[in-house]
């Protein structure tokens, strides 16, 4: 199957998160860690559409616009017809960028005049209405994420939050048009244009919004949002004969081997799916004081701890902490040196844990999934099916080839640890 969409996201399980949508979607869907080495494209065509991983999100806009930029040649050297620039649920970005400059810069290399921004996932409880992004039952500004370390976003109002980002002007599509269905929203595309807009974003409040965007966006060749926007976009390729009919068969091969969860996501909602699983299984947690001052023995402790353990079935290990406990590390080593001590010593367990023969693997948090994917070494993963919104099983197309479930720290319920294993052995076979 020839490559359709190529997609780039700007961090590693929100890139998981748009390719669950997309295989749920009937999209065959392969993920890459990174910009993909020569031939890797190429190689995957019973792909339709490819995310690349990228990790720009908080990194200096000129190094995001250059890495998006190489993904982009990339992508469409492989085929891709249509693009998608994937973002947080939550915006997450700061006045001088990401998402901005990376959309101008994506228009401007495809010699396009229009996009849309449209992060509304509303399953997961982000709508977006009159231009202001909620988040649960509150505006963005009032949400947890006004005190986010890197992107604290005080400013619900997105069409002034991507203004002050960008070059070009930016309007919106209100939530009355887009409720008239995909030909009113093609007809105020139009508008917009004429008036010289060139992102646009757009009200969204449930996932039939999504749908009706996503047949409006047809014919643009690039679109920006979150995981949702891509909801509707399989039925346009469907239509065009470029995707079969039947749905992609997600299987991943029958999971096997040791089970383990590592968590180093210090979110509210892994607080609770590490205390939930605690009460059930072995658990052992990770002191971030000795990780800065002894990464080494401190994991080969912990994985000495799991051995023991793993053939009676999952073992957790987390450095989870409340907002208290991390600002106590914090205040003693240095926000960005506590997190980069957490970050190598779970990667170090994870690469000793598959020596050990773990062969699946669930991670909880964004950064601390990238690390342990690069302390792998893997490059791409084939995305099986979900677990909780937001968070698919993954499949390691590199040695070592094991089970991955890479989760946003604030995605999945209480029970997701272990409902992860459920789901694995219920969907690939006796493991
Ligand atoms: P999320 O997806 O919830 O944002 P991340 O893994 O992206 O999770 O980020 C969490 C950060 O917090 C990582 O850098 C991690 O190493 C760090 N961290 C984890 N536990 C602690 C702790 N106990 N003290 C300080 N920092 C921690």
């Amino acid at each position: 199957m020839p490559l359709i969409l190529g997609c780039i996201a700007d961090d590693l399980t929100g890139a998981s998160d748009l390719a669950n949508t997309l295989v749920k979607q009937g999209m065959p869907t392969i993920q890459t860690v990174g910009l993909p080495a020569d031939g890797l494209l190429a190689a995957d065509n019973d792909d339709a559409a490819v995310v690349v991983s990228l990790k720009s999100r908080t990194i200096a806009p000129e190094d995001a616009i250059a890495q998006s930029l190489a993904a982009l040649a990339a992508l469409r050297a492989a085929g891709a017809r249509q693009i998608l620039f994937k973002y947080c649920s939550t915006f997450d970005s700061t006045d001088r960028g990401n998402i901005g400059p990376v959309g101008e810069a994506l228009l401007e290399a495809l010699g396009a005049d229009f996009t849309i921004a449209c992060p509304a996932f509303p399953v997961n409880g982000r709508t977006i209405y009159k231009g202001r992004l909620f988040v649960g039952d509150v505006p963005l500004s009032e949400s947890p994420m006004r005190h986010h370390p890197l992107t604290p976003m005080t400013d619900s109002d997105l069409v002034a939050v991507l203004g002050r980002q960008s070059q070009g002007k930016v309007g919106l599509v209100p939530f009355q048009t887009v409720n008239a269905g995909a030909d009113a929203i093609r007809a105020r595309f139009a508008e917009l244009r004429g008036q010289g807009v060139r992102q646009a974003v757009v009200d969204a409040i449930t996932d039939d919004n999504l749908l009706a965007i996503g047949k409006a966006c047809r014919d643009l060749p690039l679109i920006g949002g979150g995981s949702g926007i891509a909801l509707g976009l399989p039925d346009n390729f469907r239509a065009a004969g470029l995707l079969p009919a039947q749905a992609a068969d997600t299987k991943l091969p029958p999971g096997r081997g040791h089970a383990a969860v590592l968590a180093g996501s210090c979110s509210q909602a892994t607080r609770d799916q590490v205390a939930w699983m605690a009460e059930r299984r072995p658990a052992l947690r990770i002191d971030p004081l000795r990780a800065a001052t002894d990464d080494k023995n401190t994991a080969r402790e912990a994985v000495a701890w799991a051995k023991e353990r793993l053939s009676d079935g999952p073992v957790l290990i987390y450095a989870t902490a409340t907002p208290d406990e991390v600002r106590q590390a914090q205040d003693k080593l240095g926000a960005t040196a506590a997190g980069e001590a957490v970050e190598r010593t779970l990667a170090t367990i994870a690469a000793d844990l598959v020596e050990a023969g773990v062969r699946r693997l669930v991670v909880a948090g964004g950064e601390t999934s990238g690390a342990v994917i690069r302390m792998l070494g893997i490059k791409r993963l084939r995305i099986g099916p979900e677990i909780d919104p937001g968070v698919p099983w993954t499949y390691s197309l590199d040695r070592p080839a094991l089970h991955l479930a890479l989760k946003s720290g604030n995605f999945g319920g209480r029970d997701f640890f272990l409902k992860a294993f459920d789901k694995l052995s219920e969907i690939g076979g006796p493991s």
